[in-house]
């Protein structure tokens, strides 16, 4: 890397760094997710500021320091005003670019990972009858944005096999096992009990395995599901998020 470089960047989150600066989480097309420092981001007037908030879109000039890399200069070139102008829309922005940050680690440089955020962001953005979001829309598209970003990761969970014995899975009585990365199914289930905690395997309905399975492909718009799937499909992400870090 040059002592200097410009990229352009998605503001994941930011806070207060030493007296008068920020230190800013972003997520840049050729280097990944990096950690930077926004010098006197947090004094009145500051330059910089308005160019670093979260769930924002910037183009930056980087600078190499010893320790930290600093922002040289910071340019918006899309604010993600339709998100922050509707509770629900920044509410499950926020959550989904926390998860990502979480997931994501510093210094893996990912072309389509970015790509396929910038769009999510954007199409959260267009998202909604004059522009405000169902709360059921926007769990639905949080939860859909976790399983896509497993996917991406390297982590995509395997739903029409057992992950243990590899017999086609049947409906009934099946388990997700986090620690596996797939479907296990019920007498697979009761071995593995005998050698290993429970805590990894978590039950599965068939409506959820077939909902996911549909999520895993590209016809999500037209997905038809209850909010008892829907609570389902959330608790999944979140124990194999738990799992994974
Ligand atoms: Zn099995």
């Amino acid at each position: 890397m040059d002592s200097t470089f410009p990229t352009r960047a998605i503001i994941l989150n930011r806070r207060d760094w030493r007296e008068a600066d920020r230190l800013v989480s972003v997520y840049t097309p050729d280097y990944g997710r990096l950690s930077l420092v926004a010098r006197g981001a947090r004094k009145a007037g500051s330059k910089l500021a308005a160019h670093l908030e979260p769930i924002s879109l910037s183009r930056l000039l980087v600078v190499k320091g010893k320790g930290f890399d600093y922002v040289g200069a910071a340019l918006s070139e899309e604010i993600f005003l339709g998100i922050k102008q509707d509770l629900n829309k920044l509410y499950f922005a926020g959550e989904a670019l926390r998860n990502f940050s979480i997931l994501v680690q510093e210094g893996e440089a990912d072309l389509n990972l970015f790509s396929w955020l910038e769009k999510w962001l954007l199409s959260l953005e267009a998202a909604g009858e004059k522009g405000s979001l169902d709360k059921d829309e926007g769990r639905f598209r949080l939860a859909l944005f976790l399983w896509r970003l497993f996917k991406l990761l390297g982590h995509e969970p395997r739903l029409d096999v057992c992950t243990a014995c590899k017999a086609a899975i049947k409906p009934g009585n099946n388990y997700f096992d986090c620690n596996r990365g797939g479907l296990l199914c019920p007498d697979c289930y009761s071995s593995n009990l005998k050698i290993s905690a429970p805590d990894s395997m978590v039950p599965i309905s068939d409506n959820c395995i077939k909902l996911l399975r549909l999520a895993s492909g590209n016809t999500w718009q037209n997905l038809k599901f209850s909010p008892k799937i829907l609570k389902e499909w959330e608790n999944l992400n979140f124990q194999i998020i738990s799992w994974l870090y």
